[in-house]
């Protein structure tokens, strides 16, 4: 766990400009956030290598873009206007509202609540022993099922033929253009489809900053293979989930897997393993790999009356494919990679003055920017400002000609940029710049015309 409390470092992110809260100027939304321009860049970096990953080096996946709002009877087939539900209790004496098995599971760590029936859950809340963490009573209500999607509705009326939902995953996108995908890529399988984008879960508790908020922004794959070959590729998926997290550098000693027990799986899921952080707040889920086998092809087919079965084109075999899910919640991730960057160094000048300085060590190819240059002198512009004309073709880099530089340097320190490039008056005679390393102050002089390659092999994994 980081060793800052996650108040520091929230306060860290909101001040600089990696996160701001919802609707600030009215007062704010309650657990609504938006990304500023520190955060949005990061995020954005991370959705890139992200990509990169599973869709630039693995040849098998193809990214698609569905849309948010899809035909209701999307969410009837899947079952989530059934059953999508949180089990929801008030305290009867100060009515602060919870969920119900994460209250039971905060106080009685030792059972097994995803495993528990709403009897069960409702036997536990009666039972005297969980109390309210808001009063200290132990009287709630009991347990009622709270639909978590948001409902909306199509046209201009508000009539019962024109409901839809707002999404809860990316993923149900996918398996609707299964055949579309297969039959214009002429993909064989095995095979996989991803997408990137925004769900949408009306959570009873949200909260711990972006960890949990009722909007959020999901990285999703479902991958299609042959019936029978469930364990060979829910181990490829786990390996390759574990290879990207630690591709964008979380730290190890952070992390753990979590398989489910049996008694959690879904009747049609042969296994469940979810990857946590540990954040300052506890253990958070940040990805889950779940083996579904054809349970969703199979109800979309059902219920569409469409064929979604696969023509193997090498046995002449048809069959409905079996699929490994991978599901990734970008903010989540984003949040563990900020929580892991915090730091804070004590200094000591050559005078012996001692100073704190605040560093963001993200990778270099997740900072928000990449390099800043930072003439000595604002008189140095029509030196620098060619420099950073002709870095920006190539990554975000940002420019600062105020304050001393030593602010400066600080500056970026605090947003994490991992080179600081400085223009001086000699740049203009011997045609070299000095650059400044982020994480070890360490300095260089080279030719302006190599700085391009000196940050080009930086950014690399
Ligand atoms: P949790 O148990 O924490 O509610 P979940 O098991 O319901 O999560 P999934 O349905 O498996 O989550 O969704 C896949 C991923 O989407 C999660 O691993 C998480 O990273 C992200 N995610 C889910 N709900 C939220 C939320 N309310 N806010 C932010 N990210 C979320």
């Amino acid at each position: 766990m980081s060793k800052f409390s996650f108040d520091k470092i929230t306060t860290h992110l909101i001040t600089s400009g990696f996160v701001y809260p919802g609707s600030e100027i009215y007062g704010g939304l309650a657990n609504s956030w938006d990304y500023g321009p520190l955060g949005t860049l990061a995020k954005n970096h991370l959705k890139e290598e992200w990509r990169k990953h599973f869709v630039r080096e693995n040849h098998m996946i193809y990214e698609i873009e569905p849309a948010i709002i899809m035909n209701p009877k999307v969410w009837e087939a899947t079952g989530h206007v059934a059953n999508f539900h949180d089990p929801l209790v008030d305290c009867k004496y100060c009515h602060t509202r919870y969920r119900a098995d994460t209250l039971i599971k905060d106080q009685k760590p030792d059972l097994n609540v995803d495993a528990m029936t709403i009897e069960d859950l409702n036997k536990e809340i009666e039972s005297g022993d969980i109390t309210c963490p808001s009063c200290g009573k132990s009287t709630f209500t009991p347990i009622r099922q709270f639909q978590m999607m948001f409902k909306t509705y199509i046209g201009v009326t508000e009539e019962k033929s024109s409901v839809c939902y707002l999404r809860p995953e990316t993923a149900q996108g996918i398996f609707v253009n299964f055949k579309s995908v297969q039959r214009t890529t002429r993909a064989k399988l095995p095979f996989g489809v991803c997408d990137i984008g925004k769900a949408f879960r009306n959570e009873i508790t949200p909260g711990n900053f972006t960890f949990r908020t009722r909007e959020f922004e999901q990285m999703e794959i479902e991958f299609f293979f042959k019936p029978g070959e469930d364990m060979k590729w829910f181990e490829y998926w786990k390996d390759e989930c574990r290879k990207f997290i630690d591709r964008i550098g979380i730290e190890d000693s952070h992390l753990r897997f979590r398989d489910h027990e049996p008694e959690e799986l879904a009747f049609y899921s042969k296994g469940t393993t979810d990857i946590e952080y540990l954040f300052p707040f506890g253990w958070g889920e940040l990805m889950g790999i779940a083996s579904r086998t054809d349970y969703d092809l199979g109800r979309h087919q059902a219920c569409s009356g469409e064929d979604l079965t696969y023509l193997d084109p090498e046995t002449n075999e048809k069959y409905e494919p079996y699929c490994i899910e991978p599901s990734l919640g970008a903010d989540r991730v984003a949040l563990a990679l900020l929580c892991d960057a915090y730091d804070e160094e004590k200094l000591v000048s050559e005078n012996g003055k001692e100073d704190t300085r605040v560093v963001m060590h993200l990778h270099p190819a997740l900072a928000p920017y990449k390099a800043a240059v930072l003439p000595l002198a604002k008189k140095l512009a029509p030196v620098a400002e060619p420099i950073y004309e002709e870095l920006s073709k190539y990554f975000m880099v940002e420019y600062d000609a105020a304050g001393s530089i030593g602010k400066r340097y600080r500056r970026e320190d605090e947003i994490g940029t991992p080179f600081s490039i400085c223009v001086d008056f000699d740049t203009e005679t011997d045609g070299c710049v000095t650059i400044r390393d982020r994480d070890t102050m360490e300095q260089v002089r080279i030719p302006v015309a190599e700085v391009k390659s000196y940050i080009e092999e930086r950014l690399m994994f």
